[in-house]
């Protein structure tokens, strides 16, 4: 027996404003648990190759495919922008480079496990990407689980990658945990069939954990009324850091009310201009800065939103574009908001 085949995994991970905090943290922690748990599976050690692209604005290859004993487990951060279009393309060009296809000559690498996670719609090209996802997979040349987490996801859009989509209800620490776990076990037990020799049929997934559900094709589901959250962009007056405000839609009335907010790293030219405007009127209240902790924030000319204090008494500075500005009970503004 050989076991120079290998077993592909990709995960393509959400790293949207709307997964910052327990999200994108869980994900992080999620992916060093499936790197341990196949280190201690000896023919999963033997097989398993795992790769992990990240997708916001932008989608970007953060590791490439790499057998579990060199894999390093990268921490992802959060950027503005759900490019599910873009992450599909970028997984096609992967595969194409890294697995290893069968001639008559070589034996291939077992065809590839692809876990999506994503908890927002798509916000670039996504119809004509998954148009070349289906005809390069017909026939079929990897096994896709389309992972949707929580309430603002798209189910009908998922449907179209995969015939595998699965919901997470609650998007908490523990249910990230139990996914992850459900995850490890799957791909644990793909390398143990596959790796004996049994690769004609097809690989039983272990029963999906408490808060993970299939979607059937009958009970999609597509968010209405808007987006149940809102999200800005904003800068720290005192160390110029950037960060999140997180907004979520009361009810069914138009507004939506402060919940938190989250710092940013790791941003680039263009991840703003990815977002389009909303009306303060829209919004009610502010959540605190989390990096110096001030109550309010202000907006310059210039666009940018920035923390503020209500008892500052020396001028203000925007710290985008370092103008002096003066306010006085100015009403609404149009603020930049992203629906990731
Ligand atoms: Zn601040
Ligand atoms: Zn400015």
């Amino acid at each position: 027996m050989s076991f120079s085949r290998r077993l592909p995994v990709y995960i393509l991970a959400d790293c949207s404003e709307s997964m910052a905090g327990t999200g994108i943290d869980e994900i992080n922690r999620g992916i060093s648990t499936l790197v341990a748990e196949m280190r201690k599976n000896p023919m999963a050690m033997e097989t398993v190759c795992i790769s992990l692209i990240s997708f916001s604005r932008v989608a970007r290859q953060v590791v490439p495919l790499t057998d579990v004993l060199s894999f390093e487990p990268p921490k992802l951060s959060v950027r503005p922008g759900t490019a599910i279009g873009a992450a599909i393309v970028l997984l096609l060009k992967c595969m194409q480079k890294e697995v290893v296809k069968s001639s008559p000559t070589v034996r291939g690498d077992f065809k590839p496990l692809v876990f999506l996670f994503t908890d927002g719609q798509p916000t670039d090209d996504w119809q004509s990407a998954v148009n070349a996802f289906r005809q390069a997979n017909n026939p079929k040349i990897a096994n896709l689980y389309a992972i949707g987490c929580g309430p603002d996801v798209d189910t009908s859009v998922l449907r179209q990658i995969s015939d595998i989509v699965l919901n997470m209800s609650t998007m908490d620490s523990d249910a990230w945990k139990r996914v992850f776990v459900w995850l490890s076990a799957s791909v644990s037990s793909a390398s143990v069939k596959l790796g004996s020799g049994n690769d004609k049929s097809p690989i039983d997934m272990p029963s999906l954990p408490d808060g993970l559900d299939f979607v059937s094709p009958n009970a999609e589901v597509r968010p209405e009324g808007g987006q149940r959250q809102v999200f800005l962009q904003a800068i720290c007056r005192k160390n110029r850091r950037p960060y999140l405000m997180r907004f979520a839609r009361q009810g069914r009335g138009g507004t939506y009310t402060a919940i938190c907010s989250h710092p940013l790293e790791n941003l680039e030219d263009g991840d703003s201009d990815a977002l389009p405007p909303v009306n303060s009127s829209m919004l009610d209240g502010v959540p605190e800065c989390p990096h110096c902790h001030n109550q309010i924030a202000a907006v310059c000319p210039c666009g940018a939103i920035f923390c503020d204090s209500p008892t500052n008494d020396s001028p203000v500075v925007c710290p985008k574009c370092s103008a002096e500005l003066s306010f006085g009970g100015n009403g609404n503004f149009d603020i930049q908001r992203s629906q990731g």
